[in-house]
């Protein structure tokens, strides 16, 4: 006998392995999602050797993903029963942002501002430092997630330059957040050799 038509003849099979249990059935997509350690590896090594703006590319991912970062972080902010992110003082917003990256497993992080402006973040054992390959230096993702999650409270885009970056027991990256104009400027001062603690101070 004929089907009446293939969608009927054809019913929906799944492998006993691919059969989804009722509870874990989610229907809406995961704004965030825990992926192994050298799964992101393999991508951010593939990704920053390919030929052709391998590190904008990281860059952009980073900051294509910082606003359900800073979704992320407001929701934990109101668990602990704090106030909305954008309501904090400067100091608060520091201490917090800090404790949030450090408990996503971004290392030990720092916020901090630096005359008017200008921000400087401190991030000790960066995990994006410690999945660098050889001879690879910065940290485009995180870059590029900073630069999100601050523009997040801004109402003009904020631009980020890591001045420093480096792993071992004592490593350390750190970045520059600021306007594009102010980062521009640091980073013509920086390139000059001056110390980045006088940046920003006129
Ligand atoms: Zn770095």
């Amino acid at each position: 006998m004929r089907p009446t038509s293939c969608v009927e003849s054809i019913r929906p099979q799944h492998l006993p392995s691919e059969i989804v249990p009722e509870e874990m059935a989610i229907s809406s997509t995961p704004e965030l999602i825990g992926l192994a350690q050298r799964t992101l590896r393999d991508l951010r090594l593939r990704v920053a050797g390919a030929s052709g703006g391998g590190p904008d590319a990281l860059r952009e991912a980073g900051y294509a993903g910082a606003g359900s970062l800073f979704d992320a972080f407001d929701t934990w902010l109101s668990d602990r029963g704090e106030g909305k992110a954008e309501d904090l003082s400067v100091d608060d917003f520091s201490d917090r942002a800090g404790e949030f990256f450090q408990a996503a497993g971004w290392g030990r992080v720092t916020f901090r501002s630096l005359h008017d402006a200008l921000a400087v973040i401190d991030i000790e054992h960066c995990w994006e430092a410690q999945l660098h390959g050889e001879g690879e230096r910065g940290c485009h993702l995180t870059t590029g997630t900073l630069a999100g999650f601050l523009g997040c409270l801004t109402d003009y885009p904020v631009a980020v330059m890591e001045i420093d970056c480096s792993v071992g027991p004592t490593g350390r990256c750190r970045f520059l957040a600021g306007n594009a104009d102010m980062l521009e400027h640091a980073y013509d001062r920086v390139s000059r050799g001056e110390e980045w603690e006088s940046i920003g101070s006129g």
